[in-house]
């Protein structure tokens, strides 16, 4: 493993292995190595085929089946990670990645990350290392005001933010802070009349979080949404199911409305949600994984007018806002019932200022006990950008997806499915004929996936209404306007060819 320090002696074993795996030179060594590794990765990347291309079992085949009796050099596994890894990694930080919702990896996330990591502390609580709950507050105050949301969310107006892993693990918390703050009124055993509302295009992280939470599946609602809302959640429609289940003797309680779905970024609107949930007492959890960012720009904030009616609010950083995974900021208004839900006093972990009431304890806003110091990474990213230009870089994503609008809707084989809002477009290839229509959805399949296994690009679909579309998602990193010009060029040579092969 290298060469030996002599200093570093006191560490070798009888059968001359290093033992100490945290020596300061060999982690200066590896850590640069690894470094220019992912420097000559982020430049040569473009290079490699977006999805990857390999079948399942592919590795097995080729690593060993027991892992090594004896210490093996970092040359020989960074080695083998380039012949045996990198062709099972779909490529999301290449500039032609325009698959689900791109995640947007940067250096300062990067570094963010690596500090964090590298100071590898558990910040359970504020005493396990005060700065990893502080800095989280201040951030989160921070990102707070960037995004203009309502005093009642800071801690300053009595509620707060927290970094969770994912916007699954948001709603989970929020979910069952809700259905305690109901069942303490009403009794624990009339847990079976709870009901959660969202629409059919509100994610599965909704129904997951329902059955975990121990809601009965019967008691789910995904109120239908049309065509004719953009496949929004309507008010009315949502007023209707809650009143049929509150005349069945049902209790609703919580509703989730969506800012940007994954489908095909639809809106909710929050006002008018807001306002059905208010008759009825309900909690509202407004999902902003991927669209939560834009609210930093002045020009898209109205998509969320109303939050000051939420109960909470989460967004993914690591989605489109140039973290890496994993960072979901969620804010509540009312901590006390995230506390009275989750929190565990065992006495392992009591101390003088968890007993002065004077800190906060994240370990009592989340599922698990042990917590990353992930806002060192939120921090980095701020700091390092500024407002000004994270407000640029989105708009650059936005600018892409317009510029590719336009050309879809210049081509008249295809049409731009539902409006855009952001900075995905969803298109679908039109089939020649009025007679082949009800083929439209297996003529895009086939589009998409020559578009795909071609290497060069990489998009997925959704159905909504019955309809196929292929989702064109501008976000990652490294993507410029001429990376979104040869994608459209490859999406209509393929549209030619598969065309030209139909029956
Ligand atoms: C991506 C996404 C999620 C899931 O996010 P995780 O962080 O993976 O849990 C939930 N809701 C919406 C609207 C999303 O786009």
């Amino acid at each position: 493993m290298g060469s030996l320090q002599t200093d570093a002696l006191d560490f070798v074993n009888a059968d001359g292995f290093q033992v100490n795996p945290l020596d300061p030179e060999e982690f200066r060594r590896q850590g640069h190595m690894v470094i220019d590794y992912l420097a000559d990765y982020y430049r040569d990347i473009h290079k490699y085929p977006v999805r990857s291309q390999v079948n399942p079992g592919y590795l097995r085949k080729r690593l060993p089946s027991a892992a090594p009796n004896d210490p093996e050099p970092i040359e020989a596994i960074l080695g083998d990670i380039t012949h045996d890894i990198l062709p099972g990694i779909t490529h999301w930080m290449s500039p032609n990645y325009f698959a689900y919702f791109p995640a947007s990896g940067s250096t300062a996330g990067f570094l963010g990350e690596m500090l964090s990591t590298g100071f590898n502390v558990v910040g359970f609580n504020w005493m396990s290392s005060p700065a990893a709950t502080e800095l989280e507050s201040i951030v989160m105050d921070w990102l707070a005001n960037m995004l203009k949301l309502p005093e009642c969310f800071l801690f300053s107006g009595g509620g707060g933010g927290v970094l969770q892993g994912t916007t699954c693990e948001a709603i989970l918390c929020t979910l069952t802070a809700a259905r305690d703050r109901v069942l303490n009124r009403i009794g624990r055993e009339q847990i079976g009349k709870l009901v959660v509302y969202g629409s059919d295009q509100t994610h599965c992280a909704l129904q997951k979080a329902a059955q975990i939470a121990g809601i009965f599946p019967v008691n789910f609602r995904a109120v239908a949404t049309t065509r004719e809302d953009a496949f929004a959640l309507n008010p009315a429609a949502l007023r209707d199911v809650v009143a049929a289940d509150v005349a069945r003797g049902l209790v609703p309680f919580f509703v989730c409305p969506t800012i940007g779905t994954t489908s095909s970024t639809a809106v909710d609107p929050v006002k008018g949600i807001c306002a059905v949930a208010k008759e009825y007492n309900m909690w509202v959890h407004i999902d902003a994984a991927y669209a939560g960012s834009a609210c930093i720009c002045p020009e898209f904030r109205h998509v969320i007018d109303g939050v000051e009616m939420a109960d909470s609010f989460s967004f993914n950083a690591h989605k489109w806002f140039f973290n890496n995974l994993d960072c979901c900021c969620l804010w509540v208004k009312e901590p006390s019932a995230l506390v009275k839900a989750l929190s565990t006093s065992p006495e392992y972990l009591r101390n003088k200022a968890t007993e002065s009431k004077q800190v906060v304890d994240y370990k009592d806003w989340q599922i698990a006990l042990s917590r990353r110091f992930r806002s060192l990474k939120l921090w980095l990213v701020l700091r390092s950008y500024g407002v000004a230009n994270l407000r640029n870089f989105l708009r650059g994503h936005v600018k892409m997806a317009k510029h590719f609008e336009g050309l879809v809707a210049a081509d008249g084989r295809f049409e731009v499915v539902v409006p855009r809002t952001f900075a995905m477009v969803c298109f679908r290839l039109l089939p020649p004929k009025p007679e082949e229509s009800g083929k439209a959805n297996e003529l895009n399949q086939r589009l998409m996936e020559a578009v795909n296994a071609s290497g060069q690009a990489y998009m997925t679909h959704a159905v909504v209404g019955g309809v196929y579309m292929i989702r064109f998602a501008v976000g990652a990193t490294l993507t410029e306007e001429r990376h979104v010009t040869k994608t459209w060029h490859l999406v209509q040579k393929q549209a030619g060819e598969v065309l030209a092969s139909r029956t």
